[in-house]
């Protein structure tokens, strides 16, 4: 059997103790795909509230008018940073013994905002002793040469990652979930952000609408090219409230099932490249949110196992 290079795995060896992600969701933030910027409405699945845990209601574009440090709203956000570090790592010590922290900027684009503001968030976080690092989950279209080089420099002493959406390399696809960008824009920011030394995380979202095994399998391939270093592989569910709950309401798309997510996923993971680690295997919401695919609900160990079954038969384990 071989252990699967999981990220957890890579920071245990990199650090030498147990290091988790702590999720933030910070008021203030939005995305430039919601607010009329790039597009309007978001991507077609999201409701993005359905995969940001500590999500507090965002203000719009309000956010981004306020330059000043001083702005309440900047206060407001550095108050919930505190408050976000200092709970959650409490719990994750508490569950898994983890003893050094990586602050995961979740929810909505978190290089969307003037760069003092960026500048005051980051930093802060990594005021905390036991925080090693950050994580910067955005959008490749919303990334500035003066944040990449000021997160470059903090990598010179901190693990600094910056986290893309790819979910398909095919531009149809891109266009059909409204995406904002096409995959032009997603590999030139990769690669942007390689040159610098940063590592990046791709997410890739498997059954998508109009997608068959071959163009997911297609889209993982590409991702390990443009040289990810990490990636976090999700089914893709329909939450309502969503534009794709419409597509799905009206049966113009047809949810991807289990046994062919494992299956894409054992394929995908073996034409990975075995130095990308993996971060997210699968995914779930529990939350009464879900319209479909019904496993989506299951208890994430339930999908855990199945995933694990699968890949005992590859001879991996995870
Ligand atoms: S980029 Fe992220 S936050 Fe923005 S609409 Fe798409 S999924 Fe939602």
């Amino acid at each position: 059997m071989e252990q699967l290079n999981t990220f957890g795995r890579y920071l245990k060896k990199k650090f030498k103790t147990k290091v988790s992600k702590i999720p933030l969701g910070l008021s203030g933030f939005t995305c430039p795909n919601i607010d009329g910027t790039v597009a309007k409405g978001g991507c077609t699945f999201c409701l993005n509230d359905s995969f940001s845990p500590n999500l507090v209601q965002n203000t719009g574009k309000i956010f981004l008018n306020l330059q000043s440090k001083n702005n309440p709203i900047l206060k407001k956000q550095l108050q919930e940073l505190d408050e976000q570090i200092v709970n959650t790592r409490e719990k994750m010590r508490k569950k898994w013994g983890s003893q050094k922290f990586l602050v995961y900027f979740q929810a909505f684009t978190n290089t969307y905002a003037p760069f003092e503001t960026l500048k005051a968030l980051y930093d802060k976080a990594l005021t905390y002793e036991d925080v090693i690092g950050l994580s910067i989950g955005t959008r490749s279209d919303c990334v500035t040469p003066e944040v990449l080089d000021y997160l470059a420099a903090l990598s010179q002493t901190k693990e600094i990652w910056i986290e893309y959406g790819i979910q398909s390399v095919y531009n149809e696809t891109l266009e059909r979930i409204n995406r904002g960008h096409d995959a032009l824009n997603v590999e030139k920011a990769i690669k942007e952000a390689k040159q610098r030394g940063l590592n990046v995380c791709g997410h890739l979202i498997f059954g998508l609408p109009g997608e068959n095994q071959e163009m997911m399998l297609t889209s993982a391939k590409a991702a390990y090219a443009w040289g990810i270093d990490s990636v976090k592989y999700h089914p893709l569910y329909v939450v309502k409230h969503t534009l794709l709950a419409n597509e799905y309401m009206q049966g113009e798309f047809e949810p991807i099932s289990k046994e062919e997510y494992i299956d894409t996923l054992m394929k995908a993971i073996k034409l990975k490249p075995k130095e990308i680690s993996i971060q997210r295997i699968t995914a779930g919401i529990d939350d009464g949110t879900l319209l479909a695919p019904a496993w989506c609900g299951l208890p994430k160990n339930t999908i855990l196992a199945s995933v694990r079954q699968a890949l005992r038969k590859e001879e991996l384990v995870y």
